[in-house]
């Protein structure tokens, strides 16, 4: 059982708003077991309407639009899903009764734009909308399944997560298609490929990993009966890919690492300071997004000037001078400073040079010295990241943090 969307709206060719249905749909699909094989945008052009919904019939079980279902003449959906499935237009008189007493009972002047709303393909029922003039829309015919949702998301999201995924849910047989991710770090995407290979040839479940800044992810999705077949199925895979990873998996679907570090501290009882240069509080600002994050966060530092190293953490104005602010020297004197200032068990420092341009010690785009300080002393990292200003203080946040895992 396959499965397409159509989003429908010239702003969204446009760029004007961004499609955030479509996404949506297309989990509520997963869910429901069916796969969705092509996502298509089409403006409000009536040729192109008719023919995109006629090809995606052509190719697939259930077709779901999204927008175009409203009373003025740039809506067409409602006309084109007809065109395409061969159908008439009716009246369903009960509606337009429904919809001449909201309008009446609101004191807007009935048009027969409005009445519109009031018809269907024949072969279509009608899905109620109780946020909303213009009802959704069900055909079934030929073997296949028309679905019509409106654009507003006011009206869009209970329709699809409340009636339409329950019917979705009733075609026979469809199952779940569930999906994991599991979130790895300090590692890059084709080492991580490296060793899980073998695991990546299987049809049911799959294994396929997605590179981020600073991390990559391994999605692994199984097709089963039922959402807990899924998941026994997903568990031994998560194990045996555990075992291949070690450490570097740090946490799966929503765990972000820096609650990943968080949850180990907590664990741990121990608490951490920041000293940052370069990141400008970024990896303050990462812990401290954690909820819970007081019971393991004790405070920071934002020392960008050679001055502020100097009196926020106390770095030697004659070690600034001769190693210059990007070194493993004041990285170092940073994390010490922190964890004196602050009485934590572990410190972090970041400096570095995030571009645009190489800085005034000619120190080159992306160079970075992470430091950790802990009871026993401190370790330096020199880092040499690519990319936009905001990638490399992104990397540098991630490996510090990472840092702290191993
Ligand atoms: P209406 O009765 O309001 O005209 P409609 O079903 O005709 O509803 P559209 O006219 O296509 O829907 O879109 C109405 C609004 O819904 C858009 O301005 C936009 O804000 C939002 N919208 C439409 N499609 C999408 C989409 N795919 N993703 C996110 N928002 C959307
Ligand atoms: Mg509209």
């Amino acid at each position: 059982m396959t499965a397409e969307i159509v989003s429908v709206g010239t702003e969204l060719l446009l760029g004007q708003i961004v499609d955030t249905h479509a996404p949506v749909m297309a989990r509520i699909l997963a869910e429901c077991g069916i796969g969705c094989t092509r996502r298509t945008t089409i403006g409000d052009n009536w040729d192109r309407l008719v023919s995109a919904l006629k090809e995606a019939l052509e190719r697939a079980d259930v077709l779901i639009t999204i927008g175009g279902l409203g009373p003025t003449v740039d809506d067409l959906t409602r006309d084109a899903i007809a065109a395409a499935l061969g159908d008439e237009l009716e009246k369903v008189p009960e509606m337009e009764a429904k919809l001449r007493e909201f309008f009446s009972s609101r004191n807007i002047r009935w048009t027969e734009s409005i009445a519109r709303q009031a018809e269907k393909p024949t072969s279509a029922r009608l899905i109620d909308n109780p946020n909303g003039t213009a009802p959704g829309l069900l055909c079934e015919k030929n073997g296949k399944i028309v679905i019509g949702l409106p654009g507003p998301k006011g009206e869009f999201d209970p329709m699809a997560y409340g009636p339409v995924k329950d019917y979705l849910e009733t075609i026979q047989g469809a199952g779940v298609i569930h999906s994991r991710t599991l979130r790895i770090i300090g590692m890059g995407e084709s080492h991580v490929e490296e060793r899980v290979r073998a695991l990546m040839d299987a049809e049911n479940p799959t294994v396929a990993p997605y590179a981020h800044t600073g991390e990559v992810h391994l999605r692994i999705t199984a097709r089963a009966a039922t959402r807990e077949d899924a998941d026994r199925m997903l568990d031994p895979l998560e194990d045996e890919i555990r075992r291949a990873l070690g450490h570097h998996l740090y946490g799966t679907d929503e765990t972000t690492l820096e609650a990943a570090v968080i949850a180990m501290l907590k664990e741990r009882g121990e608490t951490i300071a920041v000293a940052e240069s370069m990141t400008g509080g970024e990896l303050a600002a990462r812990l401290t997004a954690v909820p819970g994050a007081s019971a393991a966060v004790v405070g920071g530092a934002v020392a960008y000037s050679v001055a502020a190293k100097q009196a926020a953490l106390g770095v030697d104005s004659a070690l600034l001078a001769s190693a210059g602010p990007v070194s493993g020297e004041v990285a170092e004197a940073m994390a010490l400073g922190a964890q004196r200032a602050f009485g934590s068990t572990y410190a972090l420092a970041i400096t570095g040079n995030a571009g645009p341009t190489a800085d005034a010690g000619d120190r080159p785009i992306g160079l970075t010295f992470i430091a950790l300080a802990t009871p026993n002393g401190v370790t330096v990292q020199e880092q040499r990241y690519r990319g936009l200003r905001e990638d490399i203080r992104r990397r540098a946040t991630q490996q510090a943090l990472a840092t702290l895992r191993q």
